[in-house]
């Protein structure tokens, strides 16, 4: 009963916000639009990917932007607003967006949810569920591009040749890249790749590139770690002599400076996890973030201690 009453509360509430604006759906002929065909991603990473392959006469933007934490993003009216004007609605999925279908329910967007991670095997560990982080692999990341290519495809079959050129050159890039994340921490011996961050978020990246991450926080940033997990943290650094802790741009740096100080190592840097940096910052493209924490990483992995 109450449920029912809340279904019906929300749809009434997104009738009252959209009294006039045409909704969109697959069902729908395409008419002339009278303002640029729209994107709407859930983040900033994936609104980047997006922006690269979809070609310019699309418009593309993100819901939660630069240096914003996605774990913990409360949406409010005007992000229903944008969701209600856009083409297309982009999400990562496994479980990241944890309040995109509430969000979609009042909006009124009745069109497509994409999930980019569609088709990957998800990294499953202990109580922590599934992990989201998977643009942390290069490798990845081109299943992601396959997907949202086919996906506005779909949506705008008009565009169809020049997304298929948009993210060939695309892919191409990351293969490249991903060649050389391989070829750069190739070079440090296997034993010395051991770091820490302030979340679980780089399962992915570890995985692919042989390194070892360890964070008191697990794949979510909901809740604080407990002290017993702090303190078996730098009872490890010292055991394992870890090389470097890491702060991340979505995440308050204190807690990594207190565990540092309290281990007796270093502070390596700033690692993006979750969110590129804003425009004109060192991680202001999927692929500029990937690069920029390879070198911060190879950096303090390669310093003498
Ligand atoms: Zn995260």
């Amino acid at each position: 009963m109450t449920f029912i009453n809340r279904r019906n509360l929300i749809r009434s509430t997104a009738l009252a916000a959209l009294p006039v604006w045409p909704v969109l759906s697959l069902n729908a002929q395409p008419r002339a639009p009278e303002t640029a065909p729209q994107i709407v991603a859930s983040f900033s990473i994936l609104a980047d990917m997006v922006r690269e392959i979809a070609p310019p006469a699309i418009e593309v933007s993100a819901l939660v932007g630069p240096d914003a934490d996605a774990h913990v993003f409360q949406p409010t009216p005007t992000h229903g607003k944008r969701l209600a004007q856009a083409g297309l609605v982009v999400v990562n999925g496994l479980g990241y967006e944890g309040w995109i279908d509430r969000l979609v329910k009042v909006s009124g967007y009745r069109g497509q949810v994409v999930v980019a991670s569609s088709g990957i095997s998800p990294r499953q560990g202990g109580d922590h569920g599934t992990d989201p982080h998977a643009w942390q692999d290069l490798a990845q990341a081109r299943r992601y591009v396959a997907n949202l290519r086919d996906a506005i495809g779909q949506r705008w079959p008009q565009h169809e040749a020049e997304l298929k050129e948009r993210s060939a050159a695309y892919l191409e890039r990351i293969n490249g890249l991903d060649r050389q994340v391989r070829e750069q921490l190739g070079a440090i011996p296997r034993s010395q790749r051991r770091v820490i961050t302030s979340h679980d978020a780089f399962g992915y990246y570890a995985a692919a590139y042989g390194v070892d991450f360890l964070a008191p926080q697990g794949w979510t940033t909901h809740s604080e770690p407990s002290a017993a997990a702090v303190a078996r943290l730098i009872r490890q650094i010292k055991q394992d002599g870890v090389r470097a802790l890491f702060v991340e741009n979505i995440s308050d740096p204190r807690l990594i400076q207190r565990i540092a100080k309290e281990a007796g190592a270093r502070v390596g840097g700033t690692l993006y996890s979750d969110a590129l940096s804003a425009a004109g910052g060192p991680a202001d493209s999927y692929l500029k973030l990937f690069e920029h924490n390879t070198r911060v990483l190879v950096a303090a992995l390669s310093a003498p201690r």
